[in-house]
């Protein structure tokens, strides 16, 4: 699949199944933006992108973009604006995650996890689509299966994931008259950072219920956002695509 003239700008990825996506749209042509929290977090993950797949600054530039701070979200796609004049693909996939019960949480922390997951994302989007409705484009949210199916002790997370596939399927149906298709992935079980407040014992179970019998590698889900950002999936918009190995069904 080719994403030939393509600019893409992907959040959260200077690791994990954000990097994955970044590195397979290099591989493809497209030119990206890796975002991190910080600016320097994302020239070290260009850095190391640049070594390893041999870029040219034609091809990748970082940008700090923290999903914390809503005020900072024009100026970092200004900054992308005024290098690449457009953004083709957004990839909405910063995120956080947290264990704790509904008695045990605290409203600042449902806060947080919205603030992170879900506002930040909608602060972004905006100001994406202010550029992106001249040219058409996809946007691409990161859901997860808990988004459809909810999760014992991750109230926050999960209803913060409902909230996107909200998001999701009312922006398809507000923003097709501009071309801008917009979906989601579901990822099941990946192995990032973020399964580390996973138990080896719930690492086992999840294990056991998925019919492809391992956990996923970020790169397992690369391959769904690549269709979704490409013209091949031109007509696909305002769905959620599940990518868990048959973990729910
Ligand atoms: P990860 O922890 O490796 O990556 C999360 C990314 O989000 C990191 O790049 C981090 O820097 C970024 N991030 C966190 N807070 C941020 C902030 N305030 N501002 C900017 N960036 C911030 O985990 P991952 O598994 O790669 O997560 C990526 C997405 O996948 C998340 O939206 C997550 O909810 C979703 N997801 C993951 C799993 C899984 O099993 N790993 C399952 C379902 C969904």
């Amino acid at each position: 699949m080719n994403l030939e003239n393509k600019v893409a700008l992907i959040t959260g990825s200077t690791r994990g199944i954000g990097n994955s996506i970044a590195r397979l749209f290099l591989e493809n042509n497209a030119k990206v933006v890796i975002c991190g929290s910080t600016k320097e977090n994302a020239e070290k993950a260009v850095t190391k992108m640049r070594e390893e797949l041999n870029l040219t600054d034609d091809n990748i530039m970082g940008i700090g973009l923290n999903m914390k701070d809503n005020s900072s979200m024009k100026s970092s796609v200004d900054e992308v604006i005024n290098k690449w004049e457009r953004i083709d693909v957004l990839v909405n996939n910063a995120g956080i995650t947290s264990n704790v019960s509904l008695l045990d949480s605290t409203d600042e922390q449902f806060m947080e996890m919205f603030q992170i997951n879900f506002f930040g994302v909608v602060s972004l989007t905006r100001e994406v689509v202010k550029h992106m409705k001249e040219t058409g484009g996809s946007i691409i949210n990161t859901s997860s299966m808990v988004g459809t199916y909810g999760s014992r002790n991750q109230a926050a997370y999960a209803s913060s994931k409902f909230a996107i596939n909200g998001l999701t399927k009312s922006l398809a149906k507000e923003l097709g008259m501009y071309n801008i298709r917009v979906n989601a992935v579901a990822p099941g079980v990946v192995a990032t950072d973020m399964m580390n407040i996973v138990t080896e014992e719930m690492k086992q179970g999840l294990l056991r219920m998925t019919p492809l019998n391992k956990m996923a590698e970020p790169t397992d889900l690369a391959g769904a956002y690549l269709y979704l950002a490409s013209d091949l999936s031109k007509f696909t918009t305002g769905t959620i695509i599940q990518v868990d190995g048959g973990l729910v069904m």
